[in-house]
Formats: structure tokens, C-alpha cells, sequence
């Protein structure tokens, strides 16, 4: 399973939950009543689990905790943390975007007009225009009839599945996709079957066995991204047509990177008439935070009027809106961002492999340089950090045990300077902590 920020896989130690609670060491005692003075003991059987909890504490312990890192600045290919300036190289705004001078100055009219919120959902009161013209601008990068706004990825991915598929029918996953889909297949009623990463004859044998009449999605990310890798779309939709399944993609990490003008996954194969549905995310090229769905119109219908993520939850704020529009535009305006972003994923890549580094199978400007270890993979990471580098650790549940790795994504706005001094340090650190020979 994949998840953007998973925990640390240490050993949970149960000593914690057995400790006593209270200052002087005295275990405490559940069933006598506190005195009117006293404090409540925590006796709550539903709390335990938290006491239980190490794995943070001892990675703290060490030294090596690389989570919730403050930045004290705009994101942007340096940030500045701890006073410091660092180079980010664990950021998701591929296209450079979300320090733009133009952005910023549409979110400030945005929210000048229509003020800070909504005060309610797309469904009753919180529809602005600026949605609608999200929507359509949205429809008309990814060629599809409609498009439906969420506050974020996560709910799209929540409020689709759970409304399109129900009981008796399928959900076909491959195994590395987000944390978000896995998420909405359990919210729903239908069946889930997953099948491991990318393995085209695992997902036809599924398909085989299932009624030939029930309805079945097949739902796949477009670029996985852990490994930045891209899935095997036209094998995917070849069997979608032979088993008459429909296909979901979450493109979070293919819209702005791939396809003309940043369209997508689908687009770049060619295939989007087979892509029933299209989800994207604002939060990563597009400069902001929200999510949307791109269908035909008869299923975008259908969801504004079954889709409870999307129904009972306030819509989007006016600077969110705002903001992806202007990030889309310039996005369409300036194709030489995309062109920079490949040309910085090659250089960064071509200096990793030529370093010894084990990159996977990545196809995109999400880098893994795998470690295969835990202490390794947090060391690597804080060493980096040390000298001037921030990228982000992944390890168990954020891949399989073993596969540990350090994500590297690169932004079209990184200079070749800034890539050459990455690489330089990336090849220090990775003799130092033994992933490549000395
Ligand atoms: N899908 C994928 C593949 C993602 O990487 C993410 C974000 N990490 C999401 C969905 C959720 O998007 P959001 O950040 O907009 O909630």
C-alpha cells in the first residue's frame, strides 16, 4: 500500500502501556473512584494503542525523525528551515508554481471578491462562479464532457468509488496505488481485488473469474508515486474493453507532467475515450489544494447528486479555486515549464545512475534512489539534510518492507546548479552511509 507519509515500521514496545500514568510511579487504580480533588485517572481501554506507540519516540530517540519538518518560507526550490536555506528536493509542486508572482496576486482579488470561505457545500450554497470556471477550464485540459470540484484529492478519491460502486459489484486495484484509493474502495460496498503492482495477467485473471454482467472498475494511479513509475495504461484498458470494466486513473502526479500540455497519464497514451475517469489534485503541479473528477456528463451528474465527500463537506475556498486556475493557465501559456521539468528529471537522473545509485523503474521526475533498509533510509535522509539537501524517506506501510527509498521530485524551476550541487552531495552521502562503493 502507498502512502504519501507513512510511519516509521519500528517495533511497537508494549512497556509503555503497562507503565503507570501518574507522577510517583503508583499504578493506577481504575476501579476506585477518584477523589473530588483528584485528577481523573485515563483508564480508557481506547487509549491504550496511543500509550503503546513508539516507533516515533524511538526514531526521535535516535536522532533520525524526518517527519513534520518545519519550513519558514514559500515552497519553492530552496525553502528555509531552521534559519538555514535548503535545496527541496521532496516537493510535489512540479511545475515550480506555488511562489508565482501571478498566482499570488489572483488569490488576493480571489478572496478581495468572494472573501475568505464558502460557508457550505457545492450542493447547496457554496457554489461561486470561479468553480464553474475551474471546471470547464479543467474539462477542456483533460477532453472530457464535465468536471466536479472536491476540497481535496483524498475526497475525490473517498467520494467517487463509494458512489459508483455498490454492492455486488468490483473494484480491481493495482496494490501500489494511493492510500486515498485504497481508502475509497474500503468505503464501499463492492468487492475489492487487488493485484500486484503493474501485473497485467494478475488483473485478467481477476477479471475472468467475475460475473460477466456485474459492473467492475479497474482503479490505477497514472504515475505511482513512490516509485515514479507509470501504469501499463494500454494493457489496462485493452483488458477494460474485453471484460467490460471501466477504468478510474488518479493522474495526481500525471496532470502537469505528462501528456500535451500537461494533460495527463491518458493522454499521453492516447487513450483518454477509455478512461471513463479522470481524478486530479491541485495540491501538486497546480500551485494549491482541492481535487476534481473529469467524466462524461450523465456520471458527473450522477455524482453531484450520490457523492456524500463531496455533498456534506464545504466546497473549495475562493483562493484554492483561484489559485489552481491561474496555475492552470499558466501551465497551458508556458509549455517550456514541462519541457524544463523532464530536462532537469534527465540531468538528476542520468548523474544518479552514473553514481551507482539503484533507481527502480521511474519514468517520471519522481527519482527513488532505493536504500532497502530503514536505518539507512533515515540516515541517508538527515545526512542530506545535513548538508543542505532536503528529500523524503519512505519505508513500511509507504512501500514494502525492503523497498525502502528516498523520493527525490524534481520542479521545472530547478536550476542546473542546483541539480549539480544535489548531485554532488547525494553521491557524498551515499558512499558515506554505503549505498554506492567507495
Ligand atoms: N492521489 C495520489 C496519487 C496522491 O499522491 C495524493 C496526494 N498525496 C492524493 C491522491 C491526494 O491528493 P490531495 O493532496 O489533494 O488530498
Amino acid at each position: 500500500m502507498t502512502h504519501d507519509n507513512p510511519t516509521p515500521a519500528i517495533n511497537d514496545s508494549t512497556d509503555v502501556a503497562r507503565a503507570p500514568h501518574r507522577a510517583g510511579g503508583h499504578s493506577p487504580n481504575c476501579h476506585a473512584l477518584p477523589a473530588l480533588n483528584e485528577p481523573a485517572i485515563d483508564c480508557s481501554p481506547l487509549l491504550v494503542k496511543t500509550r503503546k506507540f513508539q516507533n516515533a519516540r524511538k526514531v526521535r530517540a535516535l536522532g533520525l525523525y524526518p517527519y513534520f519538518r518545519t519550513i519558514s518560507s514559500a515552497q519553492d526550490t530552496e525553502v528555509i528551515m531552521n534559519g538555514r536555506r535548503i535545496l527541496m528536493l521532496g516537493s510535489n509542486s512540479y511545475l515550480g508554481l506555488t511562489n508565482h508572482p501571478k498566482i499570488k496576486e489572483a488569490v488576493k482579488s480571489a478572496v478581495d471578491r468572494y472573501g475568505s470561505g464558502c460557508g457550505g457545500s457545492r450542493f447547496l450554497n457554496g457554489t461561486l462562479d470561479i468553480h464553474l470556471d475551474l471546471e470547464e477550464a479543467l474539462a477542456h485540459v483533460v477532453n472530457k464532457e464535465a468536471v466536479l470540484l472536491y476540497s481535496t484529492g483524498f475526497q475525490v478519491n473517498l467520494g467517487v468509488i463509494s458512489a459508483i460502486v455498490g454492492k455486488g459489484e468490483y473494484i480491481l486495484a493495482d496494490k501500489s496505488n494511493h492510500a486515498s484509493l485504497n481508502e475509497g474502495c474500503l468505503l464501499s460496498p463492492g468487492e475489492m481485488l487487488r493485484f500486484p503492482h503493474n501485473h497485467m495477467l494478475a488483473l485478467e485473471t481477476h477479471l475472468k473469474k467475475l460475473p460477466p454482467s456485474a459492473g467492475k472498475l479497474i482503479v490505477v494511479d497514472g504515475v505511482f508515486s513512490m516509485e515514479g513509475d507509470v501504469i501499463r495504461l494500454p494493457e489496462v484498458c485493452r483488458l477494460a474493453r474485453r471484460y467490460h470494466a471501466t477504468v478510474m486513473v488518479d493522474d495526481a502526479h500525471g496532470i502537469g507532467v505528462l501528456g500535451r500540455n500537461g494533460a495527463g497519464t491518458a493522454d499521453h497514451f492516447s487513450l483518454t475515450d477509455q478512461v471513463r475517469m479522470i481524478m486530479g489534485t491541485f495540491s501538486k503541479s497546480l500551485a494549491s489544494l482541492g481535487g476534481f473528477i473529469a467524466a462524461d456528463a450523465e456520471t458527473i451528474d450522477y455524482l453531484k447528486h450520490h457523492s456524500k465527500e463531496l455533498i456534506f463537506s464545504a466546497s473549495i475556498t475562493p483562493a484554492n479555486a483561484a489559485a489552481a486556475l491561474a496555475a492552470l493557465k499558466i501551465m497551458l501559456a508556458e509549455p517550456e515549464r514541462i519541457a524544463g521539468l523532464w530536462r532537469n528529471t534527465e540531468r538528476m537522473k542520468k548523474g544518479l545512475a552514473s553514481a551507482g545509485f539503484d533507481l527502480g523503474g521511474s519514468r517520471t521526475p519522481i527519482i527513488p534512489i532505493y536504500c532497502r533498509d530503514l536505518l539507512t533510509t533515515f540516515q541517508f535522509c538527515k545526512r542530506l539534510q545535513e548538508e543542505g539537501v532536503f528529500v523524503n524517506p519512505v519505508v513500511p506501510p509507504g512501500v514494502a518492507p525492503g523497498m525502502e527509498l528516498i523520493r527525490i521530485s524534481l520542479m521545472a524551476t530547478h536550476t542546473d546548479d542546483q541539480i549539480d550541487f544535489a548531485l554532488g552531495k547525494l553521491e557524498q552521502v551515499g558512499r558515506e552511509v554505503g549505498l554506492i562503493d567507495r
